[in-house]
């Protein structure tokens, strides 16, 4: 195999990424593709073509975001979109799922037209949005969303949905697929804050290294069951200041590559093979039109080999809404020249008419366009489209949807799920008369979350019935279990006849939520739980029955006032379409928790601090040190069982040079229950040349301790460990006293260059 490698290389010369090298054992599929002999036939149209993404509905019968039913492709748009214009990127459903079955035909067609009618049978990359499984897929696994994934704090789960996520998006015959996000998530108000790792650049990083790994099958060239994967959105568009979706983002160079990069430099050298750019500005200048972010930062710094593509319609944004443009023509120049490959224009052929008349009047050059192209050609090969577009066979993917599939998913959300609050209430026994209710009691939307199914996804027509409801999962496991509807995401209404029931319950368990939302509609005024839903909390405390209060959330919203109504409190986030069963489980303490945040959950608006602050942000107006006092901070989760853990072990008191140190910890599960606990490392920086963070995280590892067992985790550091970026923006560990930090133990220690 290896051997074919190196032939095959030899014999393409060209385009072979850097990343590749240090991969191993990667399954090329055979490409009888001579890519710059391709590219030495091609006129200037198609060229650019190559380099322009059009969405489905440009060819399909109908109007934009106004497809006749069911859809299907119209000839001539197809015809038009491939003969006269040459595209080369489709992306996108018709704004909701399809089955597989139309899917192939789709795909089929599109795939069929371009290899037989496109004059140099170029074959289509077609993208798609699968965030947490291929949502555009009907009958696909669905997994928790992004931020629930990372609060498993299990990579290895990561990787694995990752890999289910490209075979059911491959069984489709998608092979290229727009995630991870990599987007640190700072700032909690922001609508795509359930899409991240969350808060933490270690965490980002680590869960982003094994999602690409599970999408691409740790390969550059990913098989038949792999797809390529996109790293999004280059680079800070997290950070925007008012937690608005795509508004101005100001940011440090230092603050950039301290929390912003770190996640995507991972995502390189795992391999990424493309990545989507940040559809905002950072520093008054937009993403899209910036060459210090997209070329010297990204290819010549960061050393990505691989193709960019704009995101939405964000080329035209440069004049239409960004106004750094006096017309589109401008923005196509400027965006090219910033460094972008592919433009998801995507409703229209406006790129492409632009970009043609710039080369031939010489503002843009052929050879700017090669690069591109090349990029784009070098993916295509990678994927095996020049051997094979059109979709598989469906007896192929016979784990498509599969039980095996769907219990991965049910597993990711049991190891995601975050016990937050447990006054000795949890598990509940089997047998208590348990009254379920609150909008996410028997609702699959809103335990699914945005991107499923339909961009927003809040169309309840694509729930499937066949997976349970939060009320109808614990039915299942304590047939003493009610519901009571009524009580809206914002209103109170029928809150009379859930009293009534909760006055004969034993428990109460009441699933607080909010509309699956992203992007701009996601964009909220205020971070508080909506008020009748705080209310309901508040009138159901009065029945004087204990409470559990499950929360299934986009992100942390505030409910500072009712925590302390709650006996119990849980942490769902959007667990997916399995996630009923694995709360109830845990509910009922089938299964452990073992959930830790990814993020710090706020307790009031105008504190939304992450737990690496500075030190001057602990200051509170009496001058004491309580201004950081979250409802729950990062890496918080309880667990059923008992978790002690013993003194912390160093292998020294000085860290030399090159040297390391090793860390370890003794944790002991005095329960009769199997526990899975994560130990966070952190240090301090006691003294630094910019002002340190009160803590960083460094590492972390979870591992199953069995009842009665001692786990000892150990840890190992060296001197990038203890680093952070200076004011020449190296990454540098300064000689100096460090605190190292697990739990409430600090050890110090010195460092000595
Ligand atoms: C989003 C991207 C997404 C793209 C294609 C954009 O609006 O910002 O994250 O991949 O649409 O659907």
């Amino acid at each position: 195999m290896k051997k074919s490698i190196f032939i095959l290389s030899l014999f393409l010369a060209i385009g072979c990424n850097a990343q590749k090298a240090s991969k191993k054992g990667s399954p090329v599929p055979a490409a009888p593709v001579d890519i710059e002999a391709l590219m030495a036939q091609m006129s200037i149209e198609e060229k650019v073509g190559q380099m322009t993404q059009i969405n489905l509905d440009v060819v399909c019968e109908g109007g934009i975001y106004k497809l006749v039913e069911p859809h299907h492709i119209e000839p001539a748009k197809l015809q038009e979109a491939i003969a006269k214009w040459h595209v080369g990127s489709v992306l996108n459903c018709g704004g909701h799922a399809y089955p597989l079955k139309q899917w192939h035909e789709l795909v089929g067609e599109i795939q069929r037209v371009a290899t037989t009618q496109g004059r140099l049978k170029v074959p289509i990359l077609y993208g798609i949005d699968a965030i947490h499984g291929a949502n555009y897929m009907m009958g696909s696994t669905l997994f928790p969303q992004q931020l629930a994934q990372a609060a498993t704090f299990n990579p290895e789960l990561v990787k694995r949905g990752a890999q289910i996520t490209a075979y059911e998006t491959r069984a489709a015959g998608i092979p290229w697929n727009f995630s991870p996000v990599l987007d640190v998530g700072r700032n909690p108000n922001w609508s795509r804050f359930f899409e991240t790792y969350g808060e933490d650049p270690l965490v980002c990083a680590t869960m982003g290294r094994a999602c690409i790994d599970g999408y691409q099958g740790h390969s550059t060239t990913p098989d038949a069951t792999h797809v390529a994967a996109c790293m999004k959105h280059f680079l800070g568009y997290s950070g925007a200041r008012t937690g608005k979706d795509r508004t101005p983002a100001i940011i440090s160079d230092i603050e950039l590559r301290q929390i912003y990069m770190p996640s995507f430099q991972a995502a390189i050298n795992e391999g990424a093979m493309s990545v989507m750019i940040n559809s905002g500005e950072i520093n008054g200048i937009p993403v899209h039109a910036n060459p210090a972010i997209l070329t010297q930062l990204l290819r010549n710094e960061m050393n990505f080999k691989g193709m960019a593509v704009t995101d939405w319609e964000d080329v035209m944004k440069l004049h239409q809404i960004h106004k750094v443009t006096a017309n589109n023509k401008e923005s196509v120049k400027a965006a090219v020249d910033a460094g972008i490959d592919m433009c998801m224009v995507p409703n229209d052929f406006e790129f492409a008419r632009h970009l043609i008349e710039l080369v031939k009047e010489g503002q843009i050059t052929e050879a700017r366009l090669n690069e591109s192209v090349r990029r784009i050609l070098v993916m295509k090969r990678d994927l095996g489209l020049f051997v094979n577009p059109m979709p598989p066979a469906l007896k192929d993917f016979p784990d498509f949807g599969s039980t095996k599939h769907q219990q991965a998913a049910r597993e990711t959300a049991e190891e995601s799920i975050t016990l937050l609050k447990n006054e000795g209430i949890l598990p509940l026994s089997k047998s208590s008369k348990v009254l379920v209710c609150g909008p996410a009691a028997n609702s699959l939307t809103l335990i699914n979350g945005a991107w499923t199914r339909t961009w927003q996804g809040t169309d309840e027509k694509y729930e499937d019935a066949s997976r349970n409801t939060i009320y109808e999962a614990l039915q299942i496991l304590n047939p003493n279990t009610q519901y009571a509807a009524g009580a809206t995401l914002d209103s109170l209404t029928g809150v009379s006849e859930i009293l009534a029931k909760a006055n004969s319950a034993d428990v109460i368990v009441v699933c607080l939520s909010e509309l699956p939302s992203t992007e701009k509609p996601g964009d909220i005024e205020d971070l508080s739980m909506p008020a009748a839903q705080r209310e309901l909390v508040k009138q159901l405390s009065k029945t004087g029955k204990p409470i559990v209060l499950v929360l299934v959330e986009n992100r942390p919203r505030i409910i500072h006032d009712i925590v302390p109504l709650c006996q119990a409190i849980v942490m769902a986030y959007q667990p997916g379409d399995l996630g009923s069963d694995a709360l109830a489980r845990i509910l009922v303490g089938d299964v452990n928790p073992s959930g830790k945040l990814p993020f710090t959950y706020p307790a009031h608006e105008q504190s939304l601090l992450t737990y690496d602050h500075k030190f001057s942000e602990t200051l509170d107006p009496k001058f004491g040190n309580t201004a950081y006092s979250p409802e729950w901070p990062f890496g918080f989760g309880l667990s059923y069982s008992t978790l002690t853990y013993g003194p912390m072990k160093l292998s020294g008191n000085e860290l030399k040079g090159n040297g390391t140190l090793t860390v370890t910890i003794d944790v002991t599960n005095k329960s009769v229950m199997e526990a899975r606990e994560t130990v966070l490392l952190f240090t301090r920086d006691q003294v630094a040349s910019i002002t340190p963070s009160v803590r960083k995280l460094r590492k972390f590892h979870k591992h199953v301790i069995k009842p009665g067992e001692t786990m000892t985790y150990m840890f190992s550091l060296n001197a990038t460990d203890l680093s952070f970026i200076n004011k020449d923006l190296k990454n540098v560990t300064e000689a100096g006293a460090f605190d190292i930090i697990i739990g409430d133990q600090v050890a110090t220690i010195q460092y000595v260059p």
